[in-house]
């Protein structure tokens, strides 16, 4: 099996090529792929022609192909990409324009300030919320890391990075896929590559709780975010049943000794279900789990999906729900993104839209 290119750090590249070639072409070939984001490796024009052959050949590029898109009518991009085993799995292009929103004008794809990129860190997801419908697909395997990156080449395209926020918030749960997510993130970051700074990537987990703490270790990881979405031991244990050997209380504790950088606060994600964890005392108890910890809460309404036995809560309830947080947290609520089109979170199971698209 040919090796793919993208995935590949310097020193792979170094070690593919062989020792015959000299340091620099590893490099060369490092900065085409990265920084200029070249769709081709023949399009590599200060390479000698016998390499260039030889790399077409032995060491494809490697990117995903698209064998979907579906546009959403607020601008968003849900991708149905292609790997090279013929799976697939969901990216997701969410473009933000602050004058266009100010205007309540329709989206444009092409006029964007800044945009978040949602990616996939596994084909399908072991964990099983009962919520989520990626967990219908059930766990098919996991992500190399060049799969990862792949997903922002290809959603990004050569945009300006500075002007991204790259989300591990799609299918999989990255913690069990800590390795290639970890490779991935040294990818998207290295300034003499694709140069994303780590304060733009953000993970999010269910809650491994191991795993947290192998995370807190490495020198470049991306930010730290943590699905709640229940505010004691038996709500969780019965819409997220992985929190039957995660604790709350462990995983609180696990928080409580993350190494967090100086600009770094950690995010605790709640998917509010109508009836199951929205009330005001389901608020209050948030607020003291969290208490002593240097948190944010992102609100996210419940986004419904076929057979998924849950209804959304009531809008006086959400903001009930918010208003109480902020008296001790900062507090968002997190806008749905892409609903027409299956995008928004939660719902990536590779829904087919006949109609649109
Ligand atoms: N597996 C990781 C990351 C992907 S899920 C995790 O669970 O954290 C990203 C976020 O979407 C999580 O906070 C999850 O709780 C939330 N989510 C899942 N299904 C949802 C749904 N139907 N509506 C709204 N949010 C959902
Ligand atoms: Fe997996 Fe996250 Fe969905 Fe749970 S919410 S099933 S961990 S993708």
């Amino acid at each position: 099996m040919p090796q793919a290119i993208v995935g590949m750090e310097l020193g792979d590249i170094r070690a593919a090529l062989g020792a015959d070639q000299p340091a620099f072409r590893a490099k060369q070939i490092y900065d085409a792929v990265y920084r200029q984001k070249v769709a081709d490796l023949d399009a590599i024009s200060n390479l000698p022609k016998a390499l260039r052959a030889r790399l077409a050949e032995e060491f494809p590029l490697g990117l995903p192909t698209i064998e979907r898109r579906y546009d959403s009518i607020d601008g968003t991009v849900r991708y149905l990409l292609k790997l090279a085993d013929g799976r697939t799995v969901e990216t997701v292009w969410m473009p933000e324009s602050r004058a266009r929103e100010d205007a309540g004008d329709e989206a444009d794809e092409h006029d964007w300030d800044r945009a978040t990129i949602c990616i996939s860190s596994q084909v399908g997801c072991a964990v099983d919320c009962q919520f989520c419908m990626t967990a219908k697909l059930g766990f098919e395997r996991n992500l190399t890391a060049g799969e990862i990156v792949g997903q922002v080449l290809i959603a990004a395209g050569t945009a300006p990075v500075d002007r991204l926020n790259i989300v591990m918030m799609g299918q999989g749960e990255p913690l069990l896929n800590l390795p290639n997510v970890l490779k991935a993130t040294r990818l998207l970051t290295d300034p003499n590559g694709i140069g994303i700074s780590p304060r733009r990537i953000t993970l999010s987990t269910s809650g491994i709780i191991p795993k947290i703490a192998e995370l807190g270790r490495e020198e470049i990881r991306p930010k730290l975010a943590i699905s709640l979405n229940g505010s004691n031991e038996e709500q969780r244990q019965a819409i997220m049943p992985i929190t039957r050997k995660y604790h709350l209380r462990y995983l609180i504790e696990a928080c409580k000794r993350y190494p967090l950088r100086p600009w770094e606060k950690l995010t605790f994600e709640y998917v509010l279900l109508g009836g199951v964890n929205d009330t005001d005392a389901d608020a209050k108890r948030v607020v003291r789990w969290l208490a002593n910890l240097d948190a944010k809460v992102n609100l996210i309404v419940w986004n419904p999906g076929p057979e998924i036995p849950f209804v959304k809560p009531d809008p006086e309830r959400v903001a009930a729900f918010q208003a109480i947080i902020r008296k001790s947290l900062p507090c968002f609520i997190r806008k749905p993104r892409g609903l027409d089109v299956f995008a928004a979170c939660g719902q990536l199971k590779r829904m087919e839209l006949t109609q649109i698209g």
